[in-house]
């Protein structure tokens, strides 16, 4: 669904994304890790059509990628952000927000639309006409994500999707993002500076540093710990476990990675 071959940007001298390159299939998800600074939202945005500058070659669904991007384009990708404040204004309230993107591409039967996408993200329908600084961090961010999915994209670029969010909190968004992938279909590319939360959700993980990925490698070959570049292994020792809220607070951890205790 995805190929992305040799992306390269830069900003002034500097190359900030040096000869990235990777695939995902339709309907998986390719997890992106690395420390702040290492270009991984610098990808998404080039991949999400957000920087035209860019070389390199990419494609969704086999259609070469230009710099300029249809309507049809933003369609099909749609991005979650880190923080859900960037993408809903202050003043618009829950409701006008899912609207927006139903309005943009002409997709009608909104009322039954908005109240589809808040159960479908789990939320009451009392939060439709709040305003997102009466909602809560976790509540911002599925509001976030139903708008996202309003115009039926085939692909969301999650970009730190859970990072602003309380550890308790984050689980239940990354199950929900994993529910949702699984009924919809959808491709996910998924970046984090945590490798707990990318392993939760990608079975295959690129490991970012300094602009380039030094190394893809599966969920379960980081799980056990069995990597091969030393910037994996430092990433992994410095990861924060997942809560995961469908666990026994006692019982036994979250698969998780490295930290505590080893
Ligand atoms: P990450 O998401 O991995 O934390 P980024 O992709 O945001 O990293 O940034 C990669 C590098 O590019 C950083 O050194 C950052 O300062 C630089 N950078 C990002 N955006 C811009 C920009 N618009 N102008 C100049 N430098 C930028
Ligand atoms: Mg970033």
């Amino acid at each position: 669904m995805i190929t992305v071959e040799d992306l390269r940007v830069r900003f002034g001298s500097r190359e900030v994304v040096r000869g990235v390159s990777f695939a995902v299939p339709k309907g998986g998800s390719f997890g992106m890790v690395g420390e702040s600074g290492s270009g991984k939202s610098t990808i998404l945005r080039a991949l999400s059509g957000l920087n035209a500058e860019w070389t390199g070659r990419m494609a969704v669904d086999g259609i070469p990628l230009t710099p300029r991007r249809s309507k049809a384009f933003f369609r099909r990708v749609q991005m979650v952000f880190q923080d859900p404040y960037g993408s809903l204004h202050p003043g618009q309230t829950i409701d006008r927000a899912l609207a927006e993107p139903l309005l943009v591409h002409g997709i009608g039967d909104i009322e039954n639309r908005i109240l589809r996408a808040l159960a479908e993200v789990a939320l009451p329908a009392s939060v439709r006409f709040r305003f997102p600084h009466q909602i809560s961090g976790g509540q911002r961010q599925r509001v976030a994500i139903a708008r996202a999915l309003m115009a039926e994209p085939e692909v969301l670029l999650l970009d730190e999707p859970t990072s602003a969010l309380d550890v308790s909190v984050q689980a239940e968004v990354l199950n929900l993002l994993k529910s949702l992938q699984a009924a919809r279909g959808l491709t996910y590319v998924m970046v984090s500076h945590n490798l707990a939360v990318v392993a939760h959700l990608c079975p295959k993980v690129g490991v970012m540093q300094g602009g380039e990925l030094v190394e893809t490698l599966s969920a379960e070959d980081l799980r056990a710990g069995r990597t091969r570049h030393p910037h994996t292994t430092e990433l992994r020792s410095l990861s924060v476990e997942l809560e995961d809220p469908d666990e026994e607070p006692s019982g036994p951890a979250h698969p998780g990675l490295g930290g505590s205790g080893t």
